[in-house]
């Protein structure tokens, strides 16, 4: 692989399954040593975009290429430059995490002291050292989680796919995790992180992909992302005292207006002017309407409203109806 030549090469992927097209049209690329976040809703196609890649399934059309090689012509070549991490994974029973490894190391041909270098390596990386002796199928989620990244980096990979890494861990696991993966970037490696944990994949990755039902909704950093969102309407949050009456009535009133959603005890408005002047003329009518205002204050779009506006967007809904925070009483 060339420094040229992307790490990670999809054009126009498409995978159908019955009448479910998974994967429709995707194109995208990450550089050598790009960190990428791969985000899309549930069912959005990212398990079966990174399946694709990872070389256990094939795509109806369109091609996908590890380092250059195309994974339906050239698998081999692909597995040995390639670390996948799916979302669910079990060892094998009755296995320590040191026999697990150590199976692992053979089946990529690793002997003598030089497997039990690698293995040294992996473990004490991905801090499983500790835990050589405990059963492999019996750790928690987040040490279940290093396990398989202990895997996949034991033939020292250059592109690393992982599919929702972070889900189901603990904020310290999280961490650890973020760790890792800045640790495996400055390596110079190249990652493709799914998750829907948007603020934390904004932190650690360069560029954000966003697809929704199998097709690319955007492509580029995650600041890019809100600035776009910044140019829009404004957000702004008003508290009221429980019981003093509702800010809706009020609100729907006011032109340029809009209510986005229901919050304990107050509203989170959009507005199309959010100068000094406009801010102030909307405190003054939810006073002089006779609410007890506590709080009212624009806040800043984050990665995860900006997706769900995205998808909003992309789907055709209005990003500004209003959502109700109370569960309708039985019938
Ligand atoms: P999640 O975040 O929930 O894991 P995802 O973005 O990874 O979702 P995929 O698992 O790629 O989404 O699924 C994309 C679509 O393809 C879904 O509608 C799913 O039901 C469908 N699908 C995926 N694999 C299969 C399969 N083997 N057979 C039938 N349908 C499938």
């Amino acid at each position: 692989m060339t420094t040229s030549t992307p790490a990670i090469e999809v054009s126009n992927l498409t995978r159908a399954f019955g009448k479910v097209r998974a994967v429709d049209g995707l194109s995208f690329q990450a550089a050598a040593g790009e960190v990428v976040g791969f985000i899309g809703a549930n069912g959005a196609g990212k398990t079966t975009t990174m399946r694709i890649l990872a070389t256990l399934d094939s795509p109806d059309s369109g091609t996908a290429k590890i380092g250059g090689h195309d994974v339906a012509d050239r698998p081999e070549q692909v597995r040995e430059i390639l670390g996948w991490v799916p979302d669910a994974f079990t060892a094998y029973e009755n296995l320590t995490v040191a026999e697990y490894v150590d199976f692992f190391a053979r089946a990529h041909g690793y002997s003598g002291g030089e497997r039990r270098n690698r293995i040294e390596d992996v473990l004490g990386f991905t801090g499983l050292d500790k835990l050589a002796d405990r059963l492999a199928n019996k750790m928690s989620k987040g040490q279940t989680q290093r396990l398989c990244l202990c895997r996949a980096l034991l033939h020292d990979p250059q592109v690393l796919i992982l599919d929702e890494p972070a889900a189901g861990l603990d904020p310290q696991a999280r961490v650890e995790l973020k760790q890792l993966i800045r640790i495996l970037a400055d390596d110079g490696r190249t990652l493709l992180i799914s998750s829907h944990i948007l603020s934390e994949l904004g932190e650690m990755c360069d560029r954000l992909i966003f697809i929704d039902a199998g097709k690319l909704l955007h492509d580029g950093s995650a600041e890019d992302l809100l600035r776009g969102a910044a140019s829009d309407r404004t957000l702004v949050d008003i508290r009221v005292v429980p019981g003093s009456g509702d800010p809706t009535t009020t609100l729907e009133l006011q032109p340029g207006v809009e209510i986005v959603e229901a919050l304990r005890s107050g509203t989170r408005v959009s507005l199309d002017d959010d100068s000094p002047e406009a801010l102030a003329r909307l405190l003054k009518q939810l006073v002089g309407s006779g609410l007890h205002v506590t709080g009212f204050h624009t806040i800043e779009r984050n990665l995860d409203e900006t997706f769900i506006k995205m998808l909003g967007k992309a789907n055709g809904s209005v990003e500004t109806s209003p959502v109700s925070t109370s569960i309708p009483p039985a019938r």
